[in-house]
């Protein structure tokens, strides 16, 4: 079947992926090798969802046959969930196509019937924009398309897979923070912070607004204060939130990246120059350790 062929290990990311190809007006069919995943995909507005079976446990052993089965389908595009796993099949299956590929795009959009891609470079200080012709591998983070909803058909397909590789063994890495990127509310801590016990005002707040506190790479990186998960950019996570409000964050380009699908973005800085105020809707130009515990008392109060 022809159309646009999406793949994620995540399943909320491959229903936003299915989001996508249906709002270009395409068909959507997704592969899976998640039988739970493909249940409950089935109500992903995907026009197919393939489960497939082979004899590997390692998805990126079946880089050979996706790309075969890509090519003998007709698809238009193989538009990839942009994790860890994710990155790893994209790029096998675009070599074995021997076919363009775009890493993380931040926008994907079909203009006079071509694909146009646009992504950061260089550290985000350049956005790239691309026209790609013919099937190609296009990988995308989380949070950047709307899921839908309704019926699709699962069928399984066994696919062959290179067993040269086998898997050992498996352990989960224990993740200390909350899962921003389906965060409703975000606190996010920057570089003002004086020590690790300020961070009190950030839980304060978020806890008065239902918030999760998130951060900037240094508050994580460098000074260690919340684990690695928490921190906000396009190295760290992609959120978008109804609300992302920030306390001493200067708001340089890698960190914005990651908050631009935010629907309200509420700045505090002493700085009135500071970038963050350019991307934010309501800035308040103040010193964060007046501004935040007055906030959350008058939230308290209200
Ligand atoms: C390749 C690359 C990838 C990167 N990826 C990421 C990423 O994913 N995420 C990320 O966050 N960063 C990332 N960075 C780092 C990024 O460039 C910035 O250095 C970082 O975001 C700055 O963090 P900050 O705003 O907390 O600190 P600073 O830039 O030091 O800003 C602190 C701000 O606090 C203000 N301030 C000071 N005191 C107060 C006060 N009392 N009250 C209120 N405001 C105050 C200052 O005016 C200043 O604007 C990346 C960099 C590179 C090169």
């Amino acid at each position: 079947m022809a159309g646009i062929y999406v793949y994620s290990d995540k399943k909320d990311l491959a229903a936003e992926l299915v989001g996508f190809a249906k709002g270009c007006g395409k068909r959507a069919i997704v592969l899976t090798f998640d039988e739970r995943a493909a249940k409950d995909l089935s109500n992903s507005g995907a026009d197919k969802v393939c489960l497939l079976k082979g004899d590997s446990e390692l998805v990126e052993n079946y880089g050979k046959s996706i790309a075969h089965l890509l090519a003998e389908q007709g698809a238009e595009l193989f538009v990839v969930g942009a994790t860890v796993s994710g990155r790893d099949i994209a790029a096998r299956v675009a070599g074995y196509l021997d076919c363009a590929m775009v890493s993380e795009a931040s926008s994907i959009t079909y203009t006079d019937g071509k694909l146009v891609t646009e992504r950061m470079m260089y550290g985000g200080s350049v956005q790239q924009s691309e026209v790609l012709e013919g099937l190609c591998v296009v990988t995308v983070r989380a949070g950047k398309f709307e899921a839908i909803s309704g019926a699709a058909e699962v069928t399984t397909l066994e696919i062959s897979a290179d067993t040269r590789t086998t898997l050992v063994e498996r352990k989960d890495i224990v993740k200390e923070g909350a899962d921003l990127s389906v965060a409703e509310r975000i606190v996010c801590v920057g570089m003002a912070l004086d020590k690790r016990e300020d961070l009190q005002i950030a839980h304060d707040l978020a806890a008065v607004l239902g918030a999760e506190v998130g951060c900037t790479r240094g508050v994580a990186e460098e000074k260690h204060w919340l684990p690695v998960e928490q921190y906000i950019g396009m190295s760290g996570a992609v959120v978008k939130p109804k609300l992302y409000l920030s306390m001493g964050v200067s708001g340089q380009i890698q960190h914005v990246f990651g908050i631009r699908d935010s629907q309200i973005i509420v700045a505090v800085n002493t700085d009135p120059k500071a970038p963050i105020f350019k991307a934010a809707d309501y800035g308040i130009v103040g010193d964060m350790y007046q501004v935040i515990p007055l906030l959350t008392k008058t939230l308290k109060g209200a």
